[in-house]
């Protein structure tokens, strides 16, 4: 259930098992409908402390990935800048054990950045480290060609086609607007859809989290990495557009809407940054929810309580790019276990 940058991803992993019959359920019209549509589609994982193991593990994935396919997106790495001195040295600190396990991180000094990258503003700057293995696939684009690859393999997409009742047993049985269809294994990715189907009780709870972004014409860094600093996040793309979003974006009124002060207050953020964007006019804007589980991290892979043929694959927050491919690859090898 679900055609975001989540379900595509297992609808292509799965559809690599001979002899599996697979159906995809979506609501909509088309895929990426959901916060895939809004997403930057970066790949953070090199620095990251919380849920390193899953991160770095799809990561890696990717990278094997993209020998079979091509993953469009901004590849030339991420330069993360640092303006806290107590996150430098906690960021500096992580360098010799990420390099030990193979990843390739390059430290620079205010005065190397400045050098090597002009377009950044070095005041106030601590220090830079490179991760020239991270980088950013194009969420939309990405999902489309999963869900194609999965399609010539015979997976079979309904579109249009809500799942709005769940009968567990052997078989489960799906209730569609104007059918049923019954099947050995439910995978539900539907995002914060997830909680919504009459039949099933969620044994976990989702919080929609808003996050906004915006497109400008910036042909200048066409060929720039992706910059990240103060949680935003500027990312070119090799059209010469370049998208500004944040990854952390707590609204004061948790309220669910665009908020205009929030995106204003992103921009300038963005300007400070780099400076060469100031003035440049907002080509698109956009937003979406995130979907964020209450009370337990990110994301959710649970086999499902009362119906052990029910697998939940949602929750992903502010890594459902990333982590795409390590679910699909945790679904996989759950239903390939227990048919052992
Ligand atoms: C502004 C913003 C920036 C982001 N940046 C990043 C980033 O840089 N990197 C990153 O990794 N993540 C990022 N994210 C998070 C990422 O977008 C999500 O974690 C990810 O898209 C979740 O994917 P999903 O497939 O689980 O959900 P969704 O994309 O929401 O897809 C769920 C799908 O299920 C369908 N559905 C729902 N209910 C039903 C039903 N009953 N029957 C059938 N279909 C149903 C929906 O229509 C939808 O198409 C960002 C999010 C936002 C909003």
């Amino acid at each position: 259930m679900g055609a975001g940058v989540v379900g595509a991803a297992i609808a292509w992993e799965l559809s690599t098992v001979p002899g599996w019959q697979i159906h995809l359920f979506e609501a909509q019209a088309s895929p990426a409908q959901g916060a895939t549509g809004a997403a930057l589609g970066l790949l953070m994982a090199v620095l990251s402390e919380r849920g390193a193991q899953k991160r770095l593990a799809s990561l890696q994935r990717y990278q094997q990935i993209q020998t079979k396919i091509p993953i469009p997106g901004n590849s030339q790495g991420i330069l993360h800048l640092y303006h806290d001195p107590q996150d430098w040295q906690k960021n500096l600190a992580k360098i010799p054990r990420r390099q030990a396990q193979g990843w390739i991180l390059e430290i620079f000094t205010p005065e190397q950045v400045k050098i090597r990258f002009p377009e950044v503003n070095c005041n106030n700057l601590c220090g830079a480290i490179f991760a020239p293995q991270e980088r950013q696939v194009h969420p939309t684009t990405l999902t489309q060609n999963w869900l194609n690859i999965a399609q010539q393999r015979g997976v079979q997409i309904h579109y249009n086609s809500p799942v709005i009742g769940v009968i567990p047993g052997a078989p489960i049985r799906l209730k569609l607007p104007n059918w049923e269809q019954e099947c050995d294994w439910l995978i539900i990715s539907a995002g914060l859809g997830a909680t919504q189907i009459a039949g099933l009780t969620a044994p976990f709870e989702l919080a929609p989290v808003l996050g906004q972004a915006v497109e400008i014409d910036c042909p200048e860094l066409a060929h720039s990495p992706i910059f990240y600093g103060n949680d935003i996040a500027i990312v070119p793309q090799k059209s010469g557009v370049v998208w500004v979003g944040a990854t952390v974006e707590f609204s004061p009124s948790e309220q669910l809407l665009p908020d205009p002060k929030l995106l204003e207050q992103l921009w300038q953020n963005a300007t400070d940054l780099c400076p060469l964007l100031r003035g440049r006019t907002w080509q698109r804007q956009w937003y979406g929810l995130r979907p964020r589980p209450v009370g337990q991290t990110a994301p959710i892979l649970q086999i499902d309580p009362r119906c052990q043929r029910i697998l939940w694959a949602t929750g992903h927050y502010r890594n459902g790019v990333l982590l795409a491919p390590f679910t699909a690859d945790w679904v996989r090898q759950v239903i390939q276990t227990a048919r052992v």
